[in-house]
């Protein structure tokens, strides 16, 4: 009767060692061109996001030029501060064009700067897979490593029927 000592644990879904299932909203194929967005948005917005994006910019700059050129007490302070904008964009409330801005009924927008995305996995020319990929396709849409491990699968799934 080991089982009535944990009561708990009978409540469990069988399959709670696996993880759990994140719905699919993927990349969209549509990207965001920020500088369209900015030039949508009203004042009070651009107000809020510019004193925002100039304090980061600001502060990184000056820890960057403090550290190379002059000392090192600066930078610390400097990038101090740009941690407490980070903070405040954490806190922000997005407006509501940014929010609807970000996605579509396909999936999150991601901003054109990054270049191509697979829309397997997520990866980029910036965020190549772990061991290695390249463009699988022309349009820069699919990797090879989300391929081989298409094929991978297919194999398996063949292997599984017999
Ligand atoms: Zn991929
Ligand atoms: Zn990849």
């Amino acid at each position: 009767m080991g089982s009535r000592m944990y009561p708990l644990l009978e409540n469990l879904p069988p399959d709670f060692s696996e993880e759990p299932e994140r719905p699919a909203f993927g990349i969209s194929p549509n990207r965001l061109d920020v500088g369209a967005l900015w030039a949508t948005l009203p004042d009070e917005d651009k107000a809020m996001i510019g004193e925002l994006a100039l304090g980061m910019l600001c502060s990184g700059h000056t820890a960057g030029i403090a550290d190379s050129e002059y000392d090192s007490i600066a930078a610390r302070a400097a990038t101090a501060a740009a941690f407490s904008f980070e903070e405040w964009m954490a806190r922000a409330e997005m407006p509501a064009t940014v929010e609807s801005a970000i996605r579509d009924d396909l999936g999150f927008r991601i901003a054109e700067v990054l270049g191509p995305i697979c829309r397997g996995c997520g990866c980029s020319d910036s965020d190549a897979c772990e061991d290695g990929c390249a463009w699988a396709d022309e349009a820069q849409t699919t990797c090879t490593a989300c391929v081989a491990k298409a094929e991978a699968k297919a194999r398996d799934d063949v292997t599984d029927f017999f």
